[in-house]
């Protein structure tokens, strides 16, 4: 598996392997710190494509100013065994300087979600640029962020296909990110309340429930019994707008956030 840090390595290696009839390109951008569901969308990548790149980058733009891009968890060499372990042709691990020359990365100043969601918008793109990759994969884990870059990728007529694969999950049901990583042993098994808001609005919906505010309540109740946890966001919307809808219907996004501590969780499902 190759390693490179340059944008120049990453797209002579993309036209390289691309010049050969047959060969495909997967792309899967992460921000390092690499877990089971990292994994699942690089061999998702390696399965579907010829070629796969791992890109590991704590992207600054993503951040607001008061959250955790200083102390984000960097693991460099694991995480390159593990993308090796799932399939990985490449690595791409650019520094800041290398994505953004002109100190763009001023932006963490700037403020809260639009912020974040422009900041993915402008890395993603500027690696889809860089590898022109036949395929970029995402988790639905972050299923607001799919939607950003979806409406981007059209807008940009960008050639890449968009690859959105399963939500993993440990086995009591928290959805793994990297951030559980901060969570204490207390606050772990706290946590495991947004897993069960999940399952409790897919069971509603099962039995045919379809009224957002019901839907929400279900959540609300939940969290009510775990006074420790703040409510960010539960919401009901059409997954391509992100506009919340007062009915779901099928393909309809159940998202919710919450602090935990100062830890952000986020979880969501897509309604059958
Ligand atoms: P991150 O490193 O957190 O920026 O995530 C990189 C990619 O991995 C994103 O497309 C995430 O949606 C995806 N991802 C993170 N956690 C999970 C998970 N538990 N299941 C599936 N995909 C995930």
């Amino acid at each position: 598996m190759e390693i490179v840090h340059t944008v120049a390595e990453l797209r002579r290696w993309s036209r390289m392997v691309r010049a050969q009839t047959g060969n495909t390109v997967g792309l899967v951008p992460t921000m390092g710190a690499l877990h089971a569901g990292h994994a699942s969308l690089i061999r998702a990548a390696s399965a579907s494509c010829s070629h796969s790149a791992v890109s590991i980058f704590v992207n600054p733009t993503q951040f607001g100013p008061n959250e955790d891009y200083a102390v984000y968890p960097r693991a460099f060499e694991a995480d390159c065994a593990l993308a090796e372990a799932n399939g990985a042709s490449m690595v791409f691990a650019p520094s800041v300087d290398e994505l953004y020359p002109e100190g763009l990365s001023g932006r963490l100043d700037g403020g809260s979600r639009p912020i974040h969601f422009r900041g993915v918008a402008t890395v993603v793109s500027k690696l889809l640029i860089a590898a022109e990759p036949d395929r970029a994969f995402f988790g639905q884990k972050d299923a607001a962020q799919v939607a950003v870059l979806r409406r981007m990728a059209a807008d940009l007529r960008f050639a890449t296909e968009i690859v959105v694969c399963p939500i993993v999950r440990d086995a009591d049901g928290l959805a793994l990110s990297s951030r559980n990583a901060y969570l204490s042993a207390a606050e772990r098994a706290q946590a495991l309340v947004l897993s069960r808001a999940v399952r409790k609005v897919e069971e509603l919906a099962a039995q045919g429930e379809r009224r957002a505010e019901a839907l929400i309540q279900s959540t609300r109740d939940l969290f009510a019994a775990e006074p420790e946890i703040r409510i960010d966001y539960v919401e009901l919307v059409d997954w391509s707008t992100l506009e919340p809808v007062a009915t779901a219907v099928p393909g309809t996004l159940f998202a919710v956030a919450a602090f935990v501590g100062s830890t952000r969780l986020i979880d969501n499902t897509i309604l059958p």
